[in-house]
């Protein structure tokens, strides 16, 4: 069974590559920002608590995060392993990703992390928000305190991987299939 998980600031490509990725390797991608949306679109409980902290580009509290997350795994049990995108996005989240998966026997086999510089983000959120309504990617203070969010609470996750030895670094730019092709070979070797 193989677990990833798919890393990298907004906009760096995961939600895109973990749609190609999904069918190459034949797993289920759990894109913890989409099942957000789904629920805000739907207004469930869960949607209206996790809306007012998506619209101003902050992190989702941990243990709502954490419990949306499991609930969408034992959704699936009989699969060949998980893609996660979005997810974990904080330190306690990892942690809790790996009680989890160690309990299932069933342990993240490494993090592929996708690698652009700050200003091609801002230019390819600034270009989504045009077409996906996403009104988090329509506004620059909103796409800043993303980057803020991601500096100062997800970024640490790049050593909490690394001293497992399952942090993979990836140059996220260039066509969507080159990238595809660099993933690919990083989890060929997992
Ligand atoms: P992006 O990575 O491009 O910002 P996502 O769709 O992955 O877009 O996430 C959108 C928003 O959903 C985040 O800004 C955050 O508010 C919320 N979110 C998604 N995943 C998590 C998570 N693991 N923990 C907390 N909040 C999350």
């Amino acid at each position: 069974m193989k677990n990833i998980v798919l890393f990298g600031p907004p906009g760096s490509g995961k939600g895109t590559q973990a749609e190609v990725l999904k069918d190459i390797y034949n797993l289920v991608h759990i894109s913890t920002g989409d099942v957000f949306r789904y629920n805000i679109k739907n207004e469930s409980t869960l949607g209206k608590l996790a809306k007012s902290y998506m619209d101003d580009g902050n992190l989702v509290p941990d243990d709502v995060t954490i419990n949306m997350l499991k609930a969408e795994v034992e959704k699936h049990p009989d699969v060949h392993g998980f893609i996660f995108d979005g997810f974990p996005r904080t330190e306690s989240q990892a942690k809790a990703l790996d009680v989890f998966l160690n309990e299932k026997n069933e342990p993240i086999k490494g993090m592929v992390a996708l690698e652009v510089p700050e200003d091609l983000l801002v230019e390819r959120l600034l270009n989504r928000g045009l077409t996906s309504g996403r009104t988090d990617d329509q506004d620059v203070s909103k796409i800043r305190n993303r980057f803020k969010e991601y500096q100062t609470k997800t970024a640490v996750l790049q050593d909490y991987y690394a001293k497992q030895n399952k942090y993979f670094g990836v140059n996220g730019v260039g066509s969507i299939e080159d990238i595809t092709e660099r993933i690919c070979q990083v989890i060929d070797k997992m």
